[in-house]
């Protein structure tokens, strides 16, 4: 059977033709408006905000981070990030012998603002707070102050923990150094001496008494992407609780930073193995550690293969000292 709807009448066909695209249209706009009342309605994380800015950083590299002053032309940088004021939080128990001499105990209270910086650095700031409040607890004074510091900054190069060195420049001769605690949400697995290999030995037998709780190994590394770093180049001990967090790469600098990812029975142990460290260095009958000479700072640096990062972000202070020290192999 043959059927021809438009045989009495062919020119009505074209108002069916016409009206394809008049449709098209119209949907067209539906959802083109649907789709913004809904965008309309994302926080910038779901709109992919976030994975602009790190695929404009993956593609700048450090100049989007560090791009400051008159570079000429416009960046995102110039658009995007400014400086604003921030501050260090400090408090401190005061020393019963030499009040003077100052052992830091820090951790960054900044973090990157895609979740909630439970895993970075959370555990860091959390166990400042429990050892404060543990030595505190135990009634017990050390012989020297123990300084609580969350630094502000982290995430921006160091600044808070850069910041408290050139403010107690003058002081930094009474510091016994810095314990830092920011490798994520794993029980602590090694004390790293912030390049004081002199330091080692006299660490080993405390480590050692803390077998009971877990075995801690010890070593003379400088950790230079926390803020141990500038203590370290103050040729002070940048002591770094190194941890075995096999999860941190994913949680943090992520949205993932929630805090589900904490174990409150692990930051349980590694804020009293804080407050354990800090009130042993801190009391000692001997006096901990003073500051290295600058050239000896130069050479250990060199040595721990920190010379070309440093001199890559402004921050080799020595000049030429230290020249000709090699790398050494791990
Ligand atoms: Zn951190």
């Amino acid at each position: 059977m043959n059927v021809d709807t438009f045989k009495n009448n062919p020119s009505i066909k074209w108002y069916f033709v016409a009206a394809i695209p008049f449709m098209l249209a119209i949907m067209a706009t539906y959802f083109t408006m649907k789709r913004v009342v809904e965008r309309s309605r994302q926080t910038p994380y779901q709109r992919g905000v976030y994975e602009n800015f790190f695929q404009q950083m993956a593609a700048q590299g450090q100049t989007f981070l560090t791009a400051t002053g008159d570079s000429g032309s416009w960046n995102t940088a110039d658009l995007f990030w400014w400086p604003a004021d921030s501050a260090n939080v400090v408090g401190e128990i005061r020393g019963r012998e030499n009040p003077e001499q100052v052992l830091v105990v820090g951790a960054h209270l900044d973090s990157w603002d895609l979740s909630e910086g439970s895993t970075d650095n959370g555990p860091g700031s959390a166990s400042v707070l429990g050892a404060a409040d543990t030595i505190m607890r135990s009634g017990m004074k050390p012989r020297r102050t123990i300084r609580f510091v969350l630094f502000t900054g982290e995430e921006q190069g160091l600044d808070g923990s850069f910041a408290y060195v050139k403010q107690h420049q003058s002081e930094l001769p009474d510091h016994l150094g810095d314990l830092v605690l920011d490798e994520g949400q794993g029980p602590v697995s090694e004390f790293q001496m912030g390049g004081r290999d002199d330091l080692v030995a006299t660490f080993q037998p405390f480590s050692k008494s803390l077998a009971n709780i877990r075995e801690i190994k010890v070593n003379e590394k400088v950790e230079s992407g926390t803020d141990t770093l500038p203590f370290s180049m103050a040729g002070l001990p940048g002591i770094n609780m190194n941890q075995d967090s096999p999860e941190y790469k994913y949680t943090h600098h992520s949205a993932a930073d929630a805090l589900e990812a904490v174990k409150p029975e692990v930051l349980t142990q590694n804020s009293t193995l804080m407050a354990l460290t800090a009130f042993w260095i801190a009391d000692r009958p001997d006096r901990f550690a003073t500051p290295w000479p600058a050239e000896r700072t130069a050479k250990m640096l060199r040595g721990q293969g920190q010379y070309d990062i440093l001199k890559a972000f402004h921050l080799w202070p020595y000049g030429d000292l230290g020249a000709g020290e090699k790398p050494k192999e791990d």
